[in-house]
């Protein structure tokens, strides 16, 4: 898609040259052997670092090291074998907590905060919530927000094309979560992935959740372990605690992730073509049911800084009625919200 159509206060490096970038460049010029060459010499050179840069950042897949990633395969492993072990351990309690947990995380923290908020800048809320919110999206297991952000942010800029870090163009299970299990661990490169969140790589409240984004989790994986054991019959209090993690925390995430997953998957394979935009979005109303709202993925490619995805009153948007819930109560300000005339679809950006 056109880049311009992000939010232009944190639009990604094709759109404008970012500080760090051009410190680099300059870096990089400054200990070349041709340093003094000619202005020619310094606007190749510039060229060639800048592209250097971008290269090191380069998703998709065929410039993804083909590797298994060991520990986050291992960790996905044993989160659908808790996942699997849940079924066998149903209760209204485990119900309760399932869906406390999966509203906080996939549709709060995730498609409101990570996604809407982060990512787009559909809207704004005061600081502190802002770092509420996003560690409820820490506890989706989908890693900080900064890495997320980022590669969302690359996802945008080469959406179906090459540099896109999950396109089902290079295969439907790459998308789903091949990218995830055998792509390169770019978690831990904050300094690459800072170049497309700069915005979250200034702000400590960001970087700090970002270096200890399971903490949340864990924290959350332990209370519920004592709210279960505290509400089981007398002499069951670790079935009650033990079975609450396996809703609350394993098969939940579980299902949540795939709800994501499918958002980069199906919506890019199945479904309708509202607005002829550059990629293969579609909006599929299942996946728009699974993840509060972020299904309406064709809208959200023609209009991707409107915090409001369905654009049609029975496109059910779920997390967009949080944050409208949010302006009511006066914490939410400068909601964006595309406008839709019918008679002429067409992405926002276009003549
Ligand atoms: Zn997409
Ligand atoms: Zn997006």
């Amino acid at each position: 898609m056109n880049p311009t159509l992000l939010n232009p206060e944190v639009a990604a490096p094709e759109t404008r040259t970012p500080v760090a970038l051009r410190t680099s460049i300059t870096a990089h010029i400054a200990t070349h052997p041709l340093a003094a060459a000619s202005t020619a010499d310094t606007s190749r050179l510039t060229s060639d670092v800048a592209r250097q840069i971008k290269q090191d950042l380069r998703m998709g897949r065929k410039y993804q090291q083909g590797r298994i990633n060991w520990i986050t395969t291992i960790v996905m492993a044993l989160f659908h074998v808790g996942a699997i072990a849940a079924l066998f351990c149903f209760s209204w309690k485990n119900l309760a907590a399932f869906a406390v947990m999966y509203y906080l995380a996939i549709n709060v923290g995730i498609g409101m905060t990570y996604h809407r908020l982060l990512t787009h800048r559909g809207y704004r809320i005061p600081k502190w919530l802002e770092y509420l919110f996003t560690a409820c999206g820490t506890m989706a297991l989908e890693g900080g927000p900064i890495f997320w952000v980022a590669t969302h942010r690359v996802h945008h800029q080469n959406s179906d094309h090459e540099g896109d870090p999950h396109t089902p163009r290079e295969g439907t299970w790459w998308s789903h979560a091949g990218w995830i299990i055998s792509g390169r661990a770019l978690h831990s490169e904050t300094a690459l992935l800072g170049r497309y969140a700069p915005d979250l790589t200034r702000d400590r409240g960001h970087v700090w959740l970002s270096r200890f984004h399971w903490l949340p989790l864990t924290l959350s994986g332990l209370a519920q372990l004592a709210i279960g054991a505290a509400l089981a019959p007398a002499g069951h209090a670790v079935y009650g605690g033990v079975s609450m993690v396996l809703w609350g925390t394993f098969l939940r995430v579980t299902l949540g992730l795939h709800a994501t997953w499918l958002v980069n998957s199906a919506t890019h394979l199945f479904g309708t073509r509202r607005f002829p935009t550059k990629d293969d979005s579609r909006n599929s109303w299942w996946v728009a049911l699974l993840t509060g709202g972020e299904g309406w993925h064709n809208n959200h490619h023609a209009h991707p800084v409107s915090a409001r995805h369905g654009l049609v009153w029975y496109e059910f948007d779920v997390n967009y009625y949080g944050i409208w819930l949010l302006e009511k109560i006066g914490l939410a300000k400068k909601i964006q919200v595309a406008h839709y005339d019918k008679s002429n679809p067409k992405p926002a950006g276009s003549l």
